[in-house]
């Protein structure tokens, strides 16, 4: 919209308000905070304020925030019921009876193009004897042998965390008291023409702002003033899954049932994610009502968890949407969370989309102030990153051999997105590598995340020409990873015990710093 006073829109941003007090609101503050110490942030969170209440299960980059923001891990882990993930393991995808692995590794950090991960897909085509999909997690991953095969965890794994997210945001409001905070019982959302966002009045309160940032979840209260929010706004994606039911599920023996790792199981009509917080486990079953009534998925999941075990557990169920907005920031308003979009749980990456959306929100205001070029690069970097959610989580489902429900027999055989099948066209050749995947986008998932899932469903790649000094050192880098593996398991800590110890010791060092046994 052209503004009188100011003909080129060039909008100087020193204050940003944001609606919603979930997850989306308390993250988006906590970046601004440390990104944009100049900005006065406000947030509006209503008397009655109700959120989602899942989304346990977190990315390196949640504590990578906390870390910049200078907040001490430990105190975190303590007040938040967190545990340590060390990755996410995957059962009965590609088949019943089959697993893998997605860790979290810093192998693609480097700029190397040709990694361990590559390499060892390279043997396989070569000596199939001797190079087999199901030993290439425990060959590459070192987490594998401490994590999946101990169930240890070691420090350097330890990349993210699993949280109860109520706690989370109560921790978050505590520390940020840089934030100014309206409660009311009235809200009412002024808009000029459905352009822009004037204010919000809160209890007779005008609360305005350079800047709106709408973190009210499903509900996009901001965007629908602004009248984005019908179909045409949204990307068209085809979910896989639309259901939910979930619980907290007490547990029997903590010290051996708290994993080091998300596990999510797949079942007949979805999946089941288990998330071992340090006091309870985050439960829930996804899934497909084109597969199963309700009561039969309830029915599976009590079964899941034992009846016996499950018969005072209250169980909630949902439906969400899975869509993205075409433009998450319009004039004067950035949509952060649910309300931007969500594809499923698999792969957490609901707070991920948070985290990053977020930080590149902070890394453009950062210069105070914007205008439409702004605004058109913030939307294309989140398109891309939005596009790697849905493409890497349709592969989950897509390339899956079962047959045994309507929805695998329906999404391993339905048309996809032709992205998709162009993306595994090119990884297929190339395979995974930075110079087909510009670093100058955010992406959801590294090239070792996509080699990792993708031989999960027995992919397979096309010989890629490897010179004899490449050759040389992926041979060191094998005898690195076999001597790192060496006893390591024996050194390390059980989730339970690693997790004790923050508690008991008050220990607040980086996790990833922790001390082994
Ligand atoms: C089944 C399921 C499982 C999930 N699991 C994970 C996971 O393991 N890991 C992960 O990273 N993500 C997960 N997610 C996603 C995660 O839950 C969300 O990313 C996260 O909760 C963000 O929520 P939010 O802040 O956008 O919205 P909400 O939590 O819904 O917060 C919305 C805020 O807006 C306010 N609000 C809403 N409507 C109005 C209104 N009309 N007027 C005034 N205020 C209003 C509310 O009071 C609240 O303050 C999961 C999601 C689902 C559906």
């Amino acid at each position: 919209m052209k503004d009188e006073k100011n003909p080129n829109n060039f909008n100087p941003v020193n204050s940003v308000t944001i609606f919603g007090g979930g997850t989306a609101g308390w993250i988006t503050a906590l970046s601004l905070t440390v990104q944009c110490p100049q900005l006065a942030i406000t947030l509006i969170q209503p008397k009655s304020h109700s959120v989602i209440g899942v989304g346990e299960s977190t990315q390196p980059d949640l504590l990578q925030l906390l870390n910049k923001a200078g907040i001490p891990v430990g105190e975190f882990i303590r007040e938040c019921d967190a545990t340590a993930k060390c990755g996410i393991y995957y059962e009965d995808w590609y088949d019943i009876g089959t697993h893998f692995w997605h860790p979290f590794t810093d192998m693609a950090n480097s700029d190397v193009n040709y990694t361990l991960a590559h390499h060892y897909q390279q043997l396989m085509l070569k000596y199939p004897e001797k190079y087999t999909h199901e030993d290439y997690y425990d060959a590459v991953h070192p987490s594998y042998d401490v994590c999946v095969t101990h169930k240890k965890v070691d420090g350097k794994n330890a990349a993210a965390l699993h949280v109860d997210a109520d706690k989370m945001h109560k921790f978050l409001r505590e520390r940020l008291d840089n934030v100014t905070v309206y409660e009311p019982e009235t809200i009412e959302v002024v808009s000029e023409d459905n352009e822009e966002i004037r204010f919000i009045d809160c209890d007779g309160v005008k609360v305005g702002g350079d800047l709106f940032i709408d973190c009210t979840g499903f509900n996009r209260i901001l965007m629908q003033h602004l009248n984005n929010v019908d179909e045409d706004a949204k990307e068209y994606y085809h979910e896989n899954v639309e259901s939910a039911i979930f619980a907290r599920i007490p547990y029997i023996d903590r010290e051996k049932e708290i994993l080091p790792y998300t596990k999510a199981h797949a079942q007949k009509h979805g999946w089941i994610w288990t998330i071992p917080l340090f006091s309870r486990i985050g439960s829930g079953y996804v899934y497909t009502k084109n597969s199963c009534t309700a009561d039969e998925a309830e029915k599976q999941f009590r079964e899941y968890w034992g009846v016996e075990r499950m018969k005072d557990v209250p169980l909630k169920h949902l439906e969400f949407k899975s869509d993205s907005l075409k433009q998450p920031w319009k004039n004067n308003v950035v949509a952060i969370g649910l309300s931007s979009g969500f594809v499923e749980p698999l792969e957490a990456t609901g707070i991920n989309w948070i985290v990053t959306a977020a930080n590149n929100l902070s890394a453009a205001l950062a210069r105070k102030y914007y205008d439409q070029h702004v605004i058109d690069f913030y939307n294309s970097g989140m398109s891309n990153y939005v596009s790697d959610v849905q493409d890497f989580i349709d592969v989950h489902y897509k390339l899956s051999n079962r047959k045994d429900s309507v929805l695998w027999n329906y999404h391993t055989v339905r048309g996809h997105n032709p992205r998709l099948y162009r993306k595994l066209e090119v990884y297929g050749t190339e395979m995974p590598a930075k110079w087909n995947r510009p670093r100058h986008m955010p992406w959801a998932f590294n090239e070792v995340s996509w080699i990792d899932i993708l031989n999960g469903y027995k992919f397979k790649f096309q010989v890629q020409d490897i010179n004899d000094e490449t050759v040389g050192r992926m041979q060191k880098e094998f005898a690195r990873i076999r001597s790192l593996k060496k006893g390591r398991a024996d050194h390390c800590l059980t989730p339970y015990d690693f997790i004790k110890d923050i508690h008991d010791t008050n220990n607040n060092t980086p996790v990833e710093e922790l001390p082994n046994k």
